[in-house]
């Protein structure tokens, strides 16, 4: 069964950390050894695992991708959100995460982030967690 964590984005763009959701979720399945598997059902919005610890990493990454793909040029797309798709495309949409010892593996700052580029929106993401062994 996938599960969805719902998302309810405030701003055009902003990174939302949904590591506790995860986990809790992880939590829940008591699998001691597993992969998680998220996956975001949207074009214009995707997935980060980034520092958590720092809110400013969070905005460099936001006016970075900004900067770099601005959001008025001159795109074919005629729903003005073009910016907001290619963001989505190059940063991805889906994420895998290991589960050891019943917690996930994750590096000591990193963070799970929904990435919100056209907001705002609800949002979910999908959420499959598949036990790897049995002890
Ligand atoms: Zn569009």
């Amino acid at each position: 069964m996938v599960e969805k964590i719902d998302v309810i984005t405030h701003k055009s763009r902003e990174l939302i950390d949904i590591t506790p959701h995860v986990e809790k979720i992880v939590e829940k399945t008591k699998i001691r050894e597993g992969i998680v598997i998220l996956y975001v059902p949207h074009t214009t919005a995707a997935l980060i695992i980034n520092e958590g610890a720092d809110p400013s990493v969070r905005d460099d990454i936001l006016n970075t991708l900004s900067y770099l793909i601005p959001r008025n040029k001159d795109y074919k797309h005629l729903e003005g959100n073009a910016d907001a798709h290619i963001q989505s495309s190059i940063v991805g949409c889906e994420k895998t995460i290991f589960i050891e010892n019943g917690t996930m593996l994750l590096g000591r700052w990193q963070a799970i982030f929904f990435a919100e580029f056209d907001g705002p929106r609800q949002r979910e993401v999908y959420i499959k967690i598949v036990e790897t062994s049995k002890h």
